[in-house]
């Protein structure tokens, strides 16, 4: 009975999403926008991937567009059927045209994103695209509240260290 649990709980959308969170975490630690994915296919974890965008000089470098990549190599097909994307926030209508094509059955995401969100939040480019040829279930709010604090921490912290910088600049254009 134990292990039953066990199996479901290993199995489960927080589980996979914990897993996206260390990916976000692996962002803030290298100063980026804390973002990050897992893809999932057939229960095991295919591909994982952080926000890149500083680190790699590449605005399109967002964990899910990285993420996608690396389960395209891992399933050897650009079709990523029967997978599931976990990504630590709604992703944006880059991300969401990406996911489009590359056609996996599920996106979990972590926290919304009123303003920029292209799964709901703003627009609805994976449930609601007509044009499109493939339509994504969403399942939005998986430890949304983990996912949202990471990057409000980090956003408090750049500014804190612009005020700081600001001063010191300040500081240092006063004559000695
Ligand atoms: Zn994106």
């Amino acid at each position: 009975m134990e292990d039953e649990c066990h199996e479901i709980d290993l199995h489960s959308d927080g589980h996979f999403m914990l897993q996206a969170l260390r990916e976000a975490r692996k962002a803030a630690a290298a100063g980026e926008v804390p973002v990050g994915a897992v893809v999932v296919c057939g229960g095991r974890i295919v591909a994982r991937a952080w926000n890149q965008v500083e680190t790699l000089k590449d605005a399109t470098a967002h964990a899910e567009m990285l993420a996608l990549t690396a389960a395209q190599q891992a399933v050897g097909d650009w079709r990523l059927d029967g997978c599931t994307l976990y990504v630590t926030k709604e992703p944006c209508p880059m991300c969401a045209g990406a996911i489009v094509h590359c056609r996996p059955d599920r996106v979990v995401f972590g926290c919304a994103d009123p303003k920029g969100g292209a799964a709901g939040g703003w627009i609805n480019l994976l449930e609601a695209n007509p044009p499109l040829n493939h339509r994504c279930d969403v399942t939005s709010g998986v430890m949304a509240g983990e996912c949202l604090g990471l990057l409000q921490s980090f956003f408090r912290d750049a500014r804190e260290r612009k005020k700081s910088g600001d001063a010191d600049a300040r500081r240092g254009s006063e004559p000695a």
